[in-house]
């Protein structure tokens, strides 16, 4: 397939889904995740993406040098969806605007104080790891009213909404199971703390549409959009 197959495939199939939950497409943005790609790749997604989605301060820092410093690129907004350690955080202000990928009180707090000697506010998500598995980031379920309390006392950053990654595994039932999970917290959470939180970062190549169902307002796409990832 080409780059124009692939990305009339997706949108097709985000309006699908949408339109099965009785929701407006619109209403899902499409976060392109580009870990492994050249700019000269990412610039096609341009036109199509609501966002660009990096996972690594580095491979962001090298690719931010040769990105358009004009034109349509230069205005769309790179969120950082990979974990973010604790000494990388005034790197991550420089070269992204929001932090998708917020999962600790001490990362918060480091985010609060750079972004206040910076003069900005920091859009944030909470990555909450509703899958339960060893390997996956974000902050445990119960980790997370906590967290949310935290965020909203600190001035400089700004809760948006929250961040899930969906389990390993093609059953429905169960990825859908930890989407929905998601949208109940932050349904909880809206009603604790009257705070809009519209987003509900949910949702990747293989398991988007569920996403979808389940009430995404952001997919995160990479291999559907740019082929499968070559890491070497
Ligand atoms: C890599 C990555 C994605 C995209 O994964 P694909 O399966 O290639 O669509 C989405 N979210 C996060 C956090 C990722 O690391």
């Amino acid at each position: 397939m080409t780059f124009e197959e692939r990305i009339g495939d997706i949108r097709e199939r985000i309006a699908c889904a949408a339109e099965k939950a009785g929701r407006d497409p619109k209403s899902v943005l499409l976060v392109a995740v580009t870990k492994t790609r050249t700019v000269q790749e990412m610039l096609a997604a341009v036109p199509f993406a609501a966002a660009i989605g990096e996972n690594r301060i580095q491979e962001a820092e090298k690719k931010r040098k040769i990105w358009p410093a004009d034109g349509p690129a230069s205005v769309l907004p790179w969120r950082l969806i990979g974990h973010l350690q604790g000494n990388k955080v005034r790197k991550a202000l420089e070269l992204f605007d929001t932090v998708d990928s917020l999962d600790s009180i001490a990362l918060a707090e480091r985010l609060e104080r750079v972004a206040a000697e910076m003069e900005r506010t920091l859009p944030v998500l909470i990555e909450v790891n509703m899958a339960q598995e060893g390997s996956k980031t974000g902050i445990a379920p119960e980790a997370f009213g906590p967290l949310l309390e935290r965020v909203r006392s600190l001035p400089h950053l700004h809760m948006e909404g929250l961040m899930t990654i969906g389990p390993m595994t093609d059953d429905e039932a169960s990825v859908r199971r930890v989407f929905a999970a998601l949208r109940d917290l932050a349904e909880e959470a809206r009603k604790q703390t009257g705070l809009p939180l519209p987003v509900l970062s949910m949702g990747m190549s293989g398991d988007f549409e569920w996403a979808i169902q389940e009430g995404s307002t952001m997919v995160r796409i990479g291999s559907a959009l740019f082929g499968p990832r070559n890491y070497c």
